[in-house]
């Protein structure tokens, strides 16, 4: 029972140090999970789309209980979803989302890859998917996973038969996944792949399905389950103290950018799956029947399999260490193997073992978290053994140095041994930052040049340093990452990956500039050191049209770390016109123009990352009415910022404001994303702003889900929403009626409007309304039929009511021209008459 308890602290202390980013220690009964994984040679790729697609409960009864080397080929990164803890999107967001997807698996005990798809966002169906993603880019990076990984089995999170039920990205991760299994063998298919590593052919190809996929709980239990197969993965772990619903609950928590974080479960859980493809059951109820999983599969790994199931049951938990001979003699052994394949992924297990096993602490901190090539950094090593075997430090390599270092030191139990080497960080080493994220990605996938970083979750690290021990008379190596470690007061001691950044980089303070008239406009640059004492100057790249002075202004910092702001002041042309300003710092004739991005959670490591410093600038052609505007905020967009870019005074109206005096003052009231979805004040103080519009005001409500709206009076008049949307940002917008107000006052709007959109046209757009509604706009994807609920608008008393599902709150980060003109129409409904008395 002491025992147990024991297990129980430490496995509290792991899930801690998930937290804090310590790099992980084994305890004995990880190191017991981790032999009796050593001695078991089958393998899963479980194949869906996105960041949270994954069953966690599988994939941990597969890595935990069946103890099979399982990873989670996730085909994006999630890069085109919501961030619901902070203001990351896209690229960054696909940062964060990769990061969430590492700490799940480090949680149950799977492997994460990628491929090169980028997230771009809903799609409706598969073909639209796999034309935007470049099909054969990514059908080619889900065949390089199965010939890299050599699954035995693949598992697909998603049904390939049922293309438009789910998002195209989900039904095209399985008919990807079908597609690769039948070519992964084939010596002629991707045969560049074939210089870095071999075909491969998994034995079987199943679907993890579930009632979801039927409809009902109901339908499913009348479905055909002939060729299913079902296992109860709710097992329990004792030397875990979970079940294995706990530990994939945990993992799936760590989704919390999606909000994510959930309740454990416990208790039996029947799992399901269909056999799709490869060799037949048998009637067995093994994912790998007729598959050897033990070392005899490969030649010369009997031997090995005798000594790990030795170590297994004759296991010390109090003295992990007395296994190490046996464990050399393990180790040894795997180093003779003919298999490359296998040699290398047990070679990479049976280290971690025998580190472990002696209680080894080897650890490299940087005495600082960044550093730029060139620059001088100073590297503090603690190797220490905590066991009674005999060790020897023979030497240590650092990857930046040509020459090892000799020490010939016995490593003497619990006695500290302390290194400290300065090292120059190399020129040509490669900056810290997503290697995905070097070249500029295309809407359906990023650009990866060297074939074997596609694929991986990170970059590698820049610097490592080998610690060549010897162990029982033989030669172990031991690499270690650079790392900082650092301890603050209020949280602790705490680790952040060693990153190589440039000496100098800029950011601009916003990523859109809007000038709605020909006024001119002060921008601020920040410039921040990556090293000491820089100086040189910065100038700001523009379009032709535009003017920026002064033309270049000095730099010079003296510490790393620190900042220098400038401003330049940037004229816009008389006429509408868009372009990109680019800060360009130039050190010593070398020319700088990267952003450095800094994503600092506490659920995952540290990361920077190096984006060009881009910001786009725009010239409206805009005319408005009315000034002051009240927003009343919904799920969160950025409506109220832009509109003040424009020139319009924007006031928060909180909902417990919502009250007639309050409102009449405004020229018009807009309604955020989602507020009546959100809201439960608007149940009761819809008929105020009503009331308002009836008085004369002008209201408009952005875009709602259709399901659980707080109030069931959403409009005046009949307005019934329904899931309709157009997904395709490029899709023709048909104008309707060309003769309204809205949309010739004061901006004459044309088809003209409606290009440069991004993402999408609109979503949620109402299908059904009273006759009071006219609406303006239609527009469809392709092969469907012509959608008019984009923008409606009815008279209402003395006033206007506008419904628009048209996002808006994607187009005015992008900086769309036509968005912000049509939006100025908008809120200028009702306001013509007035204009002509003031003329
Ligand atoms: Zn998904």
């Amino acid at each position: 029972m002491r025992q147990f308890v024991l297990c129980l602290l430490v496995l509290l202390s792991t899930i801690v140090s998930i937290q804090a980013q310590q790099p992980k220690k084994l305890n004995a009964s990880e190191i017991y999970e981790a032999v009796q994984k050593l001695n078991v040679l089958a393998s899963v790729l479980y194949i869906a789309a996105h960041p949270d697609d994954e069953n966690t409960r599988l994939i941990s009864y597969m890595a935990n209980h069946v103890k099979a080397r399982t990873a989670y080929l996730s085909l994006t990164r999630g890069d085109g979803g919501q961030n619901l803890i902070g203001p990351e999107i896209r690229e960054l967001l696909g940062v964060i989302r990769t990061q969430e997807l590492l700490a799940a698996r480090s949680v149950d005990g799977g492997e994460q890859r990628f491929t090169r798809a980028n997230d771009f966002g809903y799609s409706k169906h598969p073909d639209e998917t796999l034309k935007i993603w470049d099909k054969d880019k990514v059908l080619s990076d889900v065949i390089w996973a199965i010939r890299t990984f050599k699954p035995d089995v693949i598992i697909n999170r998603f049904d390939h038969r049922t293309p438009g039920r789910t998002h195209g990205h989900h039904t095209s991760s399985a008919m990807l996944s079908i597609e690769a299994f039948d070519l992964a063998n084939d010596k002629t298919k991707y045969s560049s792949h074939l210089n870095l590593t071999d075909t491969w052919q998994p034995k079987r190809l199943f679907f993890n399905t579930s009632w979801w996929f039927y409809g009902s709980q109901e339908n499913f239990e009348k479905a055909d389950k002939s060729n299913m197969i079902n296992f109860d993965v709710g097992v329990y772990y004792p030397t875990k103290g979970l079940s294995n619903n706990e530990v994939a609950a945990i993992a799936s928590s760590q989704h919390l950018c999606q909000g994510f974080g959930r309740l454990s479960q416990r208790g039996t859980q029947q799992e399901y799956i269909e056999f799709l493809k490869g060799k037949p059951l048998d009637g067995s109820n093994d994912l790998f029947s007729g598959i050897d999983t033990s070392w005899n599969r490969i030649e010369g790994g009997e031997a090995i399999g005798t000594i790990l199931k030795d170590i297994e049951n004759s296991f010390d938990f109090m003295n992990p260490s007395t296994h190490l001979p046996k464990l050399i003699e393990g180790y040894k052994l795997i180093q003779n193997l003919p298999n490359d394949h296998w040699k290398s992924v047990k070679t990479k297990e049976i280290l971690q073992i025998i580190e472990a096993c002696t209680g080894l602490y080897i650890e490299v901190s940087a005495n600082s978290p960044q550093a730029a090539p060139n620059s001088l950094i100073g590297l503090r090593m603690e190797v220490l053994n905590r066991s009674n075997v005999n060790i020897e430090l023979a030497s240590y390599n650092i990857s930046t140095m040509t020459e090892g270092v000799s020490k010939s030191l016995s490593m003497l139990p619990n006695q500290k041994l302390n290194f400290l080497e300065d090292v120059i960080i190399p020129e040509d080493l490669n900056y810290t930052t997503p290697y995905w994220l070097n070249k500029k990605n295309d809407i359906g996938i990023y650009h990866v040049e060297k074939q074997e970083l596609i694929g991986l979750p990170e970059t590698p690290r820049g610097i490592s340093v080998d610690f060549n021990l010897i162990m029982a008379k033989t030669p172990i190596t031991i690499t270690k990452p650079v790392i900082y470690r650092y301890s603050r007061p209020d949280k602790g001691e705490l680790y952040r990956p060693f990153e190589i950044i440039p000496q100098v980089s800029g950011s601009i303070s916003d990523k859109v500039f809007i000038f709605e008239n020909d006024q001119q406009k002060e921008i601020e640059i920040t410039v921040k050191a990556g090293k000491e004492n820089i100086e040189g100057y910065v100038q700001m790249a523009h379009p032709n049209d535009w003017n920026v002075y002064p033309q270049k202004q000095k730099i010079q910092i003296e510490n790393k770390g620190d900042i220098q702001k400038v401003v330049f002041t940037v004229i816009p042309p008389k006429n509408q016109s868009e372009g990109l300003i680019t800060p360009i710092i130039n050190i010593d004739g070398e020319y700088y123009t990267d952003e450095l991005i800094e994503i600092d959670y506490d659920h995952i490591p540290f990361q920077t990352v190096l984006m060009p410093s881009v910001s786009k600038v725009v010239r409206l052609d805009i005319d408005k009415r009315g000034n002051n505007i009240g927003y009343i905020e919904g799920a969160g967009d950025v409506v109220p910022e832009s509109l003040r870019q424009i020139g319009y005074n924007v006031t928060i109206i909180k909902p417990d404001q919502i009250a007639p005096k309050n409102l009449s003052n405004f020229d018009a009231i807009v309604v955020g994303i989602r507020a009546y979805n959100i809201l439960d004040e608007l149940k009761f103080k819809q008929r105020f702003l009503l009331d308002y519009v009836k008085e004369g005001g002008n209201l408009v409500v952005q875009y709602n889900t259709s399901r659980q709206l707080k109030t069931e009076q959403l409009a005046p008049y009949e307005l019934k929403l329904s899931r309709d949307r157009v997904t395709d940002e490029n899709a023709n917008v048909k104008i309707l009626k060309p003769e309204h107000p809205i949309l010739n006052f004061p901006n004459k709007i044309t088809a003209d409007d409606f290009d440069g959109w991004v993402q999408e046209r609109g979503l949620y757009f109402p299908n059904q309304w009273s006759d009071e509604f006219t609406p303006l706009l239609a527009m469809n994807d392709s092969g469907e039929n012509s959608k008019k609920g984009s923008l409606i608008v009815a008279k209402y008393g003395k006033g206007n009511y506008i419904y628009t599902g048209l996002s808006f709150f994607r187009e005015f980060p992008a900086g769309v021209p036509g968005a912000y003109r049509l939006f100025a129409n908008l809120l200028s409904a009702g306001k013509e008459d007035k204009t002509q008395l003031k003329n």
